[in-house]
Parts: C-alpha cells; sequence; structure tokens
C-alpha cells in the first residue's frame, strides 16, 4: 500500500468500500477497491487470487484496467483505473432527458466491452448501471469483471444492502446454474431500456417471483414449446401465463425501431436463443442511417 495514497471514499458496493487513491511515483489517480470476503479470518482463497490476477491482463478501452493486486494481512486491495462518475449517477443527473445518440453510444460501448471479455472467455454477472463507469468524454467502461466469478454475488451487500435482481435473467431467476456469455446479454437488455427510457428501470422487482413477474408481462410466460427445459430448471415456479405484449413502443416510446428491435433480440428469455455481444454490435441500429428518430 505504500505505492498508493488513500484518498476520500467514493462509494460502497457488493464487495467492500472504493476510495480514491493516488499512485505516489506517477501521482496517477486510481480507484482502490478494499474487498471484504465472508471468510476474511480464514484470508483470501487462492482459487479467488488466481482468477483476480488473470484480471490483470484483461485489457480494452471500454473495460475499467485492473492495475494492481495488492494482498497482504489476509486484506485484498484492488487497483483500478478511475473514472469520473458511474451510470447511476449519471441518470440521476440527467432530470428524465437522455440524447439519443448518447444512448446509442453507450450502448455500442458496452457491448464493444462485453464483446472482448466474452471472447476472453470471462463473464461479469452483475452488469448494472452502478458497474457502468463513463468518463467526462463520453467514454464507457464495464467495472468489475470477473469479480462475480472469483467471489460469487453475495445476497447482502457488504454493507447489508440488498443485491439488486433488476438485471438478472430469467434462467438465473429460476436457479439455472450453468452460466454463459448470455447472462451479460439480458443485463445489457435491461440496461439498455433503462439508457433509452433516461434511467428508469425497466423490470424493478422487489424479490425473485416479482422480478419473474414483471419480465413476463411484458415478454410472455415461456413454457416447454418456447422454452425447451425451462419447467426443470432446480427453481422453476410455474406462473400465470401471460402472452407478450404487441406494441414496444409503450415500453421505449423514445428507442426508434432499429433499436427496439435490437431490444427484443437481447431480452430473450430462452438463454440460448439471445443475440451475443458480437452479432449485436453489426446490428443496424448501430449504423449511420438509424440516427432518424423512425
Ligand atoms: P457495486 O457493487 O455497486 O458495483 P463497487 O464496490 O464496485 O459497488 O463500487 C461502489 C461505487 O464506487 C460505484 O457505484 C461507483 O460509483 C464507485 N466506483 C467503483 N469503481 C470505481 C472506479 N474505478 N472509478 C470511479 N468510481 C468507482
Ligand atoms: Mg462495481
Amino acid at each position: 500500500m505504500q505505492k498508493y495514497e488513500k484518498l476520500e471514499k467514493i462509494g460502497e458496493g457488493t464487495y467492500g468500500t472504493v476510495f480514491k487513491g493516488r499512485n505516489r511515483e506517477t501521482m496517477e489517480i486510481v480507484a482502490l477497491k478494499r474487498v471484504r470476503l465472508d471468510e476474511d479470518d480464514e484470508g483470501v482463497p487462492s482459487s479467488a487470487l488466481r482468477e483476480i490476477c488473470l484480471l490483470k491482463e484483461l485489457k480494452h478501452k471500454n473495460i475499467v484496467r485492473l492495475y494492481d493486486v495488492l494482498h497482504s494481512d489476509k486484506k485484498l486491495t484492488l487497483v483500478f483505473e478511475h473514472c469520473d462518475q458511474d451510470l447511476k449517477k449519471y441518470f440521476d443527473s440527467l432530470n428524465g432527458e437522455i440524447d439519443m445518440a448518447v444512448c446509442r453510444s453507450f450502448m455500442l460501448q458496452l457491448l464493444r466491452g462485453l464483446a472482448f471479455c466474452h471472447s476472453h472467455n470471462v463473464l461479469h454477472r452483475d452488469l448494472k448501471p452502478q458497474n457502468l463507469l463513463i468518463n467526462k468524454n463520453g467514454e464507457l467502461k464495464l467495472a468489475d469483471f470477473g469479480l462475480a466469478r472469483a467471489f460469487g454475488i453475495p445476497v447482502k451487500c457488504y454493507s447489508a444492502e440488498v443485491v439488486t435482481l433488476w438485471y438478472r435473467p430469467p434462467d438465473v431467476l429460476f436457479g439455472a446454474k450453468l452460466y454463459t456469455t448470455s447472462i451479460d446479454m439480458w443485463s445489457a437488455g435491461c440496461i439498455f431500456a433503462e439508457l433509452a427510457d433516461a434511467g428508469r428501470p425497466l423490470f424493478p422487482g422487489s424479490d425473485v417471483l416479482d422480478q419473474l413477474m414483471k419480465i413476463f408481462r411484458v415478454l410472455g410466460t415461456p413454457t416447454e414449446e418456447s422454452w425447451p427445459g425451462v419447467t426443470h430448471l432446480a427453481d422453476y415456479v410455474a406462473l400465470p401465463s401471460f402472452p407478450p405484449i404487441t406494441s414496444w413502443s409503450q415500453i421505449v416510446p423514445r428507442l426508434n425501431s432499429k433499436g427496439r428491435d435490437l431490444l427484443q433480440k437481447l431480452l430473450v428469455c430462452r438463454p440460448n436463443q439471445r443475440i451475443s455481444a458480437e452479432q449485436a454490435m453489426q446490428h443496424p441500429y448501430f449504423t449511420e442511417s438509424s440516427s432518424s428518430n423512425h
């Protein structure tokens, strides 16, 4: 820790507290994340440490760089690239209006970061606006990539706040244990809708059942026909059978038709039918001509 000077606290999250910091040699400003683990007394598991050290190699302009992993006295501090703010705070500053060109730019950068990590077989598993960091120059970077695999996703934050379910796909809510890149694509869809609606969350569920109900009221309740195997998932429960909505213009009124088409390809209940990040980046929504509103 001699290498970094700890400055003010920036925030608190799933695994611990984040401080602003400064590299004493280069004077560079960084973010220091003190990770607290349940097994704090036992020290940091070596498997987690190995996972984390691999993340230092994940270098891309849309991924928050992990510069250093400091492990001493059974304590773990992760040293990250510092960004100006997170997307949630950005939403709060918007007063309900977002420039649709900004929405599109953020979405494309989100997909580029995802495509890069997925191509290196690293999943996020906990994408949410607080984990999308932005800079004043309009750059967007994904934070906390790979941490879920190393540490797991606890039910409660270290600060006792409940971990949000809003960006979790139906397969995970139904207890699917096989984690794939499709998890992040669902979260990206939820975030896309939220971007297009200036920060109003698409599915703000209060618990697992409410979360599933909110999803199925829009997309329709899945069946063995639409999603083979769904009824065999570990935590499957039969829910009222809702039909899919017919008009997406009510859900995301400001999004043009190409954007709505991309959104529907992300928000697919059956995980293996969800569009990949690589495919999504090629979607016509991102080509020049779709800057029009319709
Ligand atoms: P969460 O579990 O919500 O992702 P974190 O512990 O990752 O919580 O971070 C808490 C808050 O600290 C974030 O919401 C963000 O506002 C801020 N933060 C985290 N990492 C950085 C960073 N690299 N640069 C600037 N701010 C950060
Ligand atoms: Mg975070």
